[in-house]
């Protein structure tokens, strides 16, 4: 067992007696590799790992977990490290488990549309997969070209689509588990709906802290036979935000309906040459799917909505290329905004529909009080809220402003009837604010329930949890910085 208190083992001492697990090659070591691996999207907080490991089966995670247990060192699951809550950060250093080379299709199974995947495929490829038979894996995150199945497991993830096909936890039928202790468990089954408790359920979300996801049964879900969708323009944020309420209202439930601001439209212009309706203050991408009547019907429903809350103008994708330039504001949003500012944090939280124009106003009060660039790009009809604010991180002080910035409006969120976080997760970002939203009771039942599968705090450590030993000290967030 390693003494935590005592100096950190050498470099040697992890590549020899890990690449006699796995392969030399398989392990990384040295300050490159600490800082590739040392934060994920949010890049408030980052903690270098002592070592990198990349494991190829269930079996070499199994054998890798045993070996961090049996020397007390921590160890954290890690897909593509695209995730904006530093749940992929190794906030106690310890071990990267990677699951960058687990990415085989193990069994596709058509009549029962499902499919067996390792843990570190791209969402996309599954998709990818099945689209010849019409199908394909719902769950749809922005990031979804290099996200992995396990960090979408763990973040219960969700994307523009989620208000009509739901979240990740409804397209996992079950899962290979490499527990803290290194013990394989099989969860789940072939179909939804199985008896007993639905541990499945609970491991989707727990953000990696229950253990290591190395395989997964997903559900297939049919490919919608006809799409509609709409891009509108509007002079004012409360149009678009009263045209969603409406929309919702009226019983239309459409595949997407999304939100981008001012701020956003200006990086994409810069970013792609697009122009957009003079004057245009938000846009609304609205996007209606299914039986090819039902879902026209839809749209030219909600058509005549944007219409009536005085749209600039409703531009309709006659094409699948029209659709794609539709969709550029939502889908490459962030990334534009990457080209404006040396660093984004995206926030990620949840309120009441009704409550997006008073949000929205408090968005941009908190911006221009902190003095931070400020764009927001969300998931409107979910009211899921992604303000996406831009800073220098090599400046503490714009640290400072950016987190303060951002727990005001998770406050909010939660004065408000929402919730912490939509689908972007905890992880160490928030763990701290988990007492808004949860009673000393609620969070001892989550701690007791996270004791089933994880009695130490080896696996995965600071995240999620409140008030976790030996984790401020770790944080770089808090280094430097007058608080
Ligand atoms: C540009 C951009 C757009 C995004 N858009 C969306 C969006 O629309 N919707 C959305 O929900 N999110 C979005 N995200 C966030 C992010 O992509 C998702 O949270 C995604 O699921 C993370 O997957 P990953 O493979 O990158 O996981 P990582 O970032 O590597 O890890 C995320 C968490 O999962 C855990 N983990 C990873 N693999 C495993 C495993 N095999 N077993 C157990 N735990 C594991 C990690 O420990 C960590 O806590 C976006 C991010 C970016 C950068």
């Amino acid at each position: 067992m390693l003494n935590m208190e005592a100096p950190r083992p050498t470099e040697g001492f992890f590549a020899r007696e890990l690449g006699a697990l796995l392969a030399p090659d398989r392990i990384r070591v040295g300050a490159a590799a600490a800082r590739a691996y040392e934060c994920d999207a949010y890049t408030v907080d980052r903690a270098e790992p002592w070592a990198i490991a990349l494991p190829e089966s269930t079996e070499e995670v199994a054998v890798l977990v045993r070996w961090c247990v049996r020397h007390g060192v921590p160890f954290t699951p890690r897909g593509a490290g695209t995730g904006l809550s530093g749940g992929a950060m190794a906030a106690r250093g310890g071990i990267i488990v990677s699951t960058k080379r687990m990415t085989q299709i193990l069994e596709v199974d058509l009549p029962n549309r499902r499919i067996l995947a390792q843990a570190g495929i791209a969402n996309k490829r599954l998709s990818d997969a099945v689209a010849a038979a019409g199908l394909h894996f719902a769950p749809d995150p922005s990031s979804q070209t290099v996200s992995t199945l396990g960090g979408n497991i763990a973040e219960n993830s969700g994307g523009p689509h989620t208000l009509k096909y739901g979240v990740t936890a409804q397209h996992i039928l079950g899962l290979t588990l490499v527990d803290p202790t290194g013990e394989v468990v099989h969860l789940g089954g072939d179909a939804t709906g199985g008896p007993g408790l639905d541990f499945v359920g609970l491991v989707v979300g727990a953000e990696g802290t229950l253990g290591i996801v190395t395989e997964a049964w997903v559900k297939l879900t049919p490919l919608p036979e006809a799409v509609h969708t709409l891009l509108a323009s509007f002079a004012e944020i409360d149009q678009a935000t009263a045209s969603v309420a409406e929309i919702v209202g009226s019983g239309i439930l459409p595949a997407a309906l999304e939100m981008m601001d001012e701020g956003i439209m200006r990086a994409v212009s810069q970013a792609f040459r697009l122009s957009y309706p003079e004057g245009a203050r938000a846009l609304l991408l609205i996007e209606c799917d299914g039986a090819p009547e039902a879902s026209a019907k839809e749209a030219a429903e909600a058509e005549r909505i944007c219409r009536a809350h005085r749209a600039l103008a409703v531009e309709i994708a006659e094409d699948e290329a029209a659709r794609q330039r539709l969709w550029i504001a939502r889908k490459k949003g962030i990334g534009a905004m990457g080209r404006l500012a040396p660093s984004i944090v995206t926030h990620d939280g949840v309120i009441p529909r009704s409550k997006l124009p008073e949000m929205l106003r408090f968005v941009y009060e908190v911006a221009e009080q902190h003095r931070l660039l400020v764009a927001n790009i969300f998931h409107a009809g979910d009211g899921n809220l992604h303000p996406c604010f831009g800073f220098d991180d090599r400046d503490p002080e714009q640290i400072r402003q950016v987190v303060e910035a951002g727990e005001k409006i998770l406050r909010k969120c939660v004065e408000l009837g929402g919730s912490l976080s939509g689908e972007h997760g905890v992880g160490v970002e928030k763990s701290e604010l988990m007492s808004l939203m949860f009673s000393p009771d609620d969070l001892c039942l989550q701690a007791d329930a996270k004791r089933i599968f994880n009695e130490g705090d080896l696996c995965n450590p600071c995240k999620v949890f409140p008030s976790q030993k030996g984790c401020i000290e770790h944080r770089a967030r808090w280094r430097g910085v007058a608080w």
